[in-house]
């Protein structure tokens, strides 16, 4: 991948338009480390190295000082891609530089250190936190930079996380039910924060009384008008234990982010059940999909002809990265592929998949015209934004799956929990699972078949 690079080839004006400031310390302190900093020389290449990162939505930037060189990559919507490997030199002065920011010590090379800074930019003023760790490995010492906006863009519903219509309406009348579970599930590290917000978001929190338990070391809610009360799992509580005292409250609904134990699925297994005012129980489980994520609870030892009777749904989520508009291309789809993909014939005209360049001979009399581009770069976006950086991708969406759980599927459950099984009674009672809810993306073209086979490996 292209590095971001000071265009002034004199070398000084055209710097990156941020300041990066101290954060870890007191005032004072971040005052005298950012004149520390400022003298070093390499300051200036850590900022084009911050710059480059927000420009291009990295999320996460990883420097691996090794014998003779600094590889780099960069944590691009859940990919990581490669970036120019720069010389120990220079990447020694710039870590220098970067942990006097930071108040860590420059000498130590072994111990874990973390340290904090700040950015903004320039021009449009755009504040970003920034959190900086060091440790040594095997090959040498490895440096995580993460910077983050300060305001996030934030999803609020379910048109924003990209849910097809059909199912948000689907999905609401299973959050209207009086009583039942319904799991939110998600692979860990990919989209469940997300997920559980915007669905709960999505519910009827002011109709109905709202609780939620979530273990203070696990922040995952940030909904309004839901009761929060926390326990402590590192000192050994259960939610299992406060739900007596959190009963008393009377809620109509009660959400989890995270069953914990067996002990805690089966009180609310019991209460979603109830014969006299049912709870409806909203609860989290990390999952690959939405039939994996009923064995998981079971798999806590969980009672499951009790667990069975009272599931209803499970919504899953896995994320996908959005081909960029600017340069997807299409290509007319053969029909034997539209027929595996379970695509009605004449239904798409086209489907799209990353830029690809045109075949050599093309390439070379059009390499006469103009100047060949680096490497890394879009020859589309380059004309028009917004830029892809050469991944072709931009940003990400969800595939979800909605699975209703029918009495075949609560039976099997019961007597044959297994997930061949469960998947094909899902299947025959009409369930969509995820790779078939990931086609309607490609249908729609807005990913493309390369992307959804890599989410589904
Ligand atoms: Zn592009």
């Amino acid at each position: 991948m292209i590095f971001f690079k000071r265009k002034d080839k004199r070398g000084d004006a055209d710097e990156a338009p941020i300041d990066v400031k101290a954060d870890s310390g007191a005032a004072a302190e971040n005052q005298q480390r950012e004149i520390a900093a400022r003298q070093n020389e390499a300051l200036p290449p850590f900022k084009d190295l911050v710059y480059d990162a927000i420009i291009k939505n990295a999320e996460k930037t990883m420097l691996d000082y090794g014998r003779d060189a600094v590889s780099g990559s960069y944590l691009i919507d859940g990919v990581w891609h490669s970036i120019e490997a720069r010389d120990r030199e220079s990447g020694d002065a710039m870590l220098v530089a970067v942990k006097r920011l930071c108040g860590m010590k420059p000498e130590e090379r072994r111990a874990r250190q973390e340290g904090k800074f700040l950015v903004e930019h320039r021009i449009t003023k755009a504040k970003f936190t920034g959190k900086v760790t060091a440790q040594g490995v095997k090959t040498g010492e490895r440096v995580m930079i993460e910077v983050r906006p300060k305001k996030a863009k934030g999803f609020k519903t379910l048109d924003d996380i990209g849910m097809r219509e059909q199912m948000q309406e689907r999905l609401r009348e299973h959050m209207r039910a009086e009583g039942g579970i319904v799991l939110i599930a998600a692979p860990p590290g990919g989209g469940f924060t997300t997920t559980w917000n915007v669905s709960l978001n999505s519910t009827d929190r002011l109709l109905r009384d709202f609780v939620g338990i979530e273990d203070k070391g696990q922040h995952e809610t940030d909904v309004e008008n839901i009761n929060m009360h926390l326990f402590d799992r590192a000192a050994g509580e259960t939610p299992d234990k406060m739900l007596h005292r959190i009963m008393l409250t009377q809620p109509d609904v009660l959400s989890l982010a995270d069953f914990c134990n067996a002990e805690t699925v089966n009180k609310l297994s019991q209460l979603a059940t109830a014969a006299r005012e049912p709870k409806l129980i909203i609860a989290g489980v990390r999952a690959k999909d939405a039939v994996e994520a009923l064995l998981r609870v079971l798999l806590l030892k969980a009672s499951a002809p009790e667990f069975a009777k009272a599931v209803r749904a499970v919504l899953c989520v896995r994320l996908i990265r959005k081909l960029n508009d600017t340069c997807k291309q299409p290509y007319p789809p053969p029909p034997q592929l539209l027929q595996k993909l379970g695509i009605p014939p004449g239904r798409v005209q086209a489907l799209y998949r990353e830029w690809q360049p045109p075949p050599p001979e093309a390439e070379e009399e059009k390499r006469k015209k103009r100047k060949a581009l680096p490497p890394g770069t879009c020859p589309l976006c380059e004309l028009e934004g917004p830029q892809c950086h050469g991944i072709f991708y931009r940003g990400r969406t969800g595939i979800f799956e909605l699975l209703d759980v029918n009495d075949a599927l609560r039976d099997a459950l019961v007597k044959k929990p297994q997930l061949e099984i469960l998947r094909s009674l899902a299947k025959k009672g009409g369930h969509r699972g995820l790779q078939e809810e990931g086609i309607l993306l490609v249908a729609r073209g807005v990913t493309s078949l390369n992307e959804l086979q890599r989410v589904m490996k």
